[in-house]
């Protein structure tokens, strides 16, 4: 049997600074090297300060997991050589006197599937280097700091994956509820990463390191099992090493440096006392924890009667739910779902698009009870949000710079209506004896119209006229 496990690193990218210094958490604003400090530099001297937020936003994600929290956390030093290192040791967490991670034997369910949590921690995230040149030869390789100490969580499973099917389906649960419960973006570059673990029946233990994309993540996943698969149908050993994903060339490949046999000389952080997370601070996070998005998903379907797809996609994706939950009302929450599930899904697809997204809630509320009224068709209604979206008017702006109302004035449609009467006999002479026929009626003055003539009203009229 395939057996996988993963090491998913995320980043707390909702926190003010970095995990042991007052410099930003959030780097990616600044120019390389302008956003460090003494502290996550590492400088003779200096001493870091824990971040209380960043305790809290892990505590959290350990028990959205499932996981027991220890009365109290350590820190320790893993000590290892690399560039992007400026302390030359990481600041990170290990059970080696008890449970003192933030979490651990969790639990989340992918569909009917239980993933196991061996353990959660807190640790700071190295700078990042940046390859310059194009040749081998000529490449140089520059550092950048600025990354440097920001809160980073490791997130542990047992290797109760099968598949990589499995791994992308959990890995899309874990990132949605990551958002939700409001401590990382997962849309940011380099906000997620992962390792996975993997072996095949009677193989050993390949681990593939660092892999910036679910989508690669999955490739990598699937590569490597058609590998060892491979290689034990030749009777060729599998060696048990580390493997990095080749992104250009879709392959994993061997990497040089051992680097599970490094001794990492892990000691306790004598620096930082180890922190007591009582069960005041418990209750407090699980006070502010937000809705689950499962217990969302519920809600939506029993109270509003919004079919269970359409609450799964509206309930998982942060965005969405926040803007649901504030423009619907008991009346409209269904037309508002229907919205933003279909059209308003393909205008907001990236963070770039939502950034600069101007739609608001009410917006949205306005619209659905347009629609529900007989205000404005569902057609004129999609090309309103596209405007609304790209230029925040309100909708009754937007309605009249565009014409977008319905053809509600009575007389107006009556001569359209007695028009298509005139021209299609055939159609109304059928319509008189099978009813259902009308619909082709209906369309006909939808056509002359450019959809805009109000259903009901159109419809009412056909039949008084036939
Ligand atoms: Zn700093």
């Amino acid at each position: 049997m395939t057996k996988i496990g993963l090491e998913i690193h995320s980043q707390l990218t909702n926190l003010e600074s970095k995990l042991f210094c007052s410099c930003k958490a959030n780097y990616r604003e600044f120019e390389p090297n302008t956003n460090i400090c003494p502290i996550c530099m590492g400088l003779p001297g200096s001493l870091p300060r824990l971040n209380q937020k960043a305790v809290e936003k892990a505590t959290m994600i350990a028990m959205a997991l499932n996981c027991s929290t220890p009365e109290k956390i350590a820190f320790f030093r893993k000590n290892y050589f690399y560039p992007d290192l400026p302390k030359n040791f990481q600041i990170t967490q290990l059970n080696i006197y008890g449970d003192t991670s933030v979490g651990g034997g969790g639990i989340l369910m992918v569909g009917e599937k239980k993933i196991r949590i061996t353990r959660i921690q807190l640790e700071e995230d190295p700078g990042r280097l940046i390859y310059e040149g194009s040749s081998e030869k000529n490449q140089i390789t520059l550092v950048d700091y600025n990354r440097a100490g920001t809160p980073l969580v490791e997130i542990v499973t047992e290797p109760d994956f099968e598949n990589p099917k499995e791994v992308r389906e959990f890995l899309n649960i874990l990132s949605d509820l990551l958002e939700n419960i409001g401590v990382s973006d997962p849309r940011l570059e380099g906000a997620m990463r992962a390792d996975a673990n993997v072996s095949i029946e009677h193989g050993n233990k390949v681990e593939i390191k660092n892999i910036g994309s679910f989508h690669d993540l999955e490739k990598a996943v699937h590569f490597e099992i058609t590998r060892q698969q491979s290689l034990h149908s030749r009777d060729i050993p599998i060696i048990q090493e580390t493997r990095h994903w080749d992104d250009k060339r879709k392959i994993t490949i061997s990497s040089r440096s051992k680097e599970e046999d490094l001794d990492y000389r892990y000691f306790l952080e004598g620096d930082i006392p180890w922190v007591r997370i009582g069960n005041e601070i418990k209750e407090k996070l699980k006070s502010e924890m937000p809705e689950s998005i499962s217990s969302k998903k519920q809600r939506y379907i029993s109270k509003y009667n919004i079919p269970s797809q359409v609450a799964d996609v509206l309930s998982s994706d942060k965005f969405y739910s926040d803007l649901f939950e504030e423009a619907h009302t008991q009346e409209n929450a269904k037309e508002i779902a229907n919205i933003i599930t279909t059209d308003l899904m393909g205008l907001v697809d990236t963070r770039e698009k939502r950034e600069s997204s101007k739609l608001t809630p009410s917006h949205l509320k306005a619209i659905a009870d347009s629609i529900q009224f007989g205000k404005i068709a569902r057609n004129s209604a999609k090309n309103a949000l596209y405007e609304i979206v790209r230029t925040g008017k309100s909708l009754s702006d937007i309605m009249s710079d565009l014409d977008l109302g319905n053809l509600s004035d009575e007389s107006e449609l009556s001569k359209i209506i007695e028009s298509v009467i005139s021209e299609e006999p055939q159609a109304v002479e059928q319509a008189k004896s099978n009813p259902q026929t009308i619909n082709y009626l209906v369309g006909k003055v939808m056509q002359k119209t450019k959809g805009k003539a109000d259903p009901k009203l159109t419809l009412d009229l056909l039949k008084k006229k036939i």
